[in-house]
């Protein structure tokens, strides 16, 4: 006889089930999976500001260059107009129509200069920002990672020892039995070993007739529901 064997298989069984589901639908799995999305959102971003830095820092470059050039043209009319030589009114005028311009084109350069560095310091901000907010996903990232496998280790125990469990088990099931009871776990939504209950099946919840009854009540052999097929069990009350 080893329907209480049957019984305690299925709820091995299930137990088994269960953490492989819990294993599967892991609210932290999904954290993990969304975590990394946005992270690599933010290395799109932060390789998009790289490049803004990269090419603002060689335009101001090009300015400062151009910038170092009207400056130097600027002392050169100066010298003319103040150094000692001899120059014509009309030449010196000249130079002093030209020496106003590139100091225009100076001060002009300089303001730009100043506004692109302006946006340079911005944009430098946002990718420390950036790098910020990268470092505390990677963060959260490895922490979850750190508790998925240490519970995956569990769940890997806990199965381990079902495994044995049922092993345990199977070795006092005779084989023809242990078939059926397989069969009917696949075919009945796991639930291939019911409680009879006031004379009813718990599976199918169809009242069974009284022999039937007696021949569960009495475990001398493996009774089925004559309605859904399924192995009958009845567990005697304290006494
Ligand atoms: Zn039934």
């Amino acid at each position: 006889m080893s329907r209480e064997e049957l019984y305690q298989l299925q709820k091995l069984d299930a137990r088994k089930e269960k953490l492989k589901r819990s294993a599967q639908n892991d609210l932290e799995t999904q954290e993990v999976l969304k975590l990394t999305k946005q992270l690599d959102q933010l290395k799109v971003e932060l390789e998009t500001k790289e490049e803004e830095i990269m090419q603002l820092n060689k335009e101001i470059k090009e300015k400062e260059f151009e910038n170092a050039r009207v400056t130097r043209k600027e002392e050169e009319y100066k010298n003319k107009l103040y150094g000692e030589t001899n120059y014509s009114p009309k030449e010196l005028e000249d130079f002093q129509i030209k020496l106003t311009k590139t100091e225009e084109v100076r001060e002009q350069l300089e303001e730009e200069i100043l506004e692109m560095m302006m946006i340079l310091e911005q944009k430098e901000e946002e990718l420390g920002s950036l790098e910020e907010k990268m470092s505390s996903k990677t963060d959260k990232i490895e922490e979850l990672k750190e508790k998925l496998m240490n519970k995956e280790e569990s769940i890997e125990m806990k199965l381990n020892k079902i495994k044995e469990n049922k092993l345990e088990l199977k070795s006092r099931i005779e084989e023809d039995l242990l078939e059926k009871y397989n069969k009917l776990y696949a075919k009945k939504n796991a639930r291939a070993v019911v409680k009879l209950e006031d004379n009813y099946c718990t599976g199918c919840r169809m009242t069974l007739p009284r022999n039937l009854i007696k021949k569960v009540k009495q475990s001398i052999e493996i009774a089925f529901c004559e309605n859904c097929g399924r192995i009958l069990y009845w567990e005697k009350e304290e006494e």
